[in-house]
């Protein structure tokens, strides 16, 4: 995978999605919680979500589509209070799409296959790549590695 690339060196980028539903499909499918983080890019609390504090070996697959997005070996302790992992599983898989609502610009991260808002990336993660992808535990679900 890439070495040393900051936010900043992460293109934008976008694809529009291949999976795509209405309103109300989507809420059909999701929680109130999901629905509200991923398709109205909302942020669960810090130390709360599923995932934060979890170190299984497996895939996380995104919530709404099933797209595969991050592996638990990119996954680290950040303490932030957010599952953190400092890798994706491809950056085919992610949308990259710098944000400015917060007053700073901050690089938000969606699923490339039905643009789920996933979190957002930043430059405080740890090698190789020295990211942080901050992600809500209820963008994504856990798959375990199956026993060799
Ligand atoms: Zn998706």
């Amino acid at each position: 995978m890439a070495q040393d690339i900051s936010v900043k060196k992460l293109e934008e980028k976008y694809s529009k999605p291949v999976v795509t539903k209405s309103e109300k499909e989507w809420k059909e499918i999701l929680s109130p919680t999901q629905f509200a983080v991923t398709r109205e890019k909302g942020t669960e609390a810090p130390f709360t979500g599923k995932y934060y504090d979890f170190y299984e070996k497996g895939k996380y697959y995104c919530i709404c589509c099933g797209a595969y997005l991050f592996d638990s070996s990119s996954k680290f302790r950040s303490g932030c209070g957010w599952p953190s992992f400092n890798d994706v599983n491809s950056l085919k898989s992610i949308n990259i799409i710098k944000d400015p609502s917060h007053g700073m610009i901050r690089t938000e991260i969606t699923c490339s296959q039905c643009d789920a808002h996933l979190g957002h990336v930043f430059d405080d993660g740890p090698p190789p790549t020295g990211l942080r992808y901050c992600i809500n535990s209820v963008s994504i679900t856990f798959v375990a590695d199956k026993e060799e």
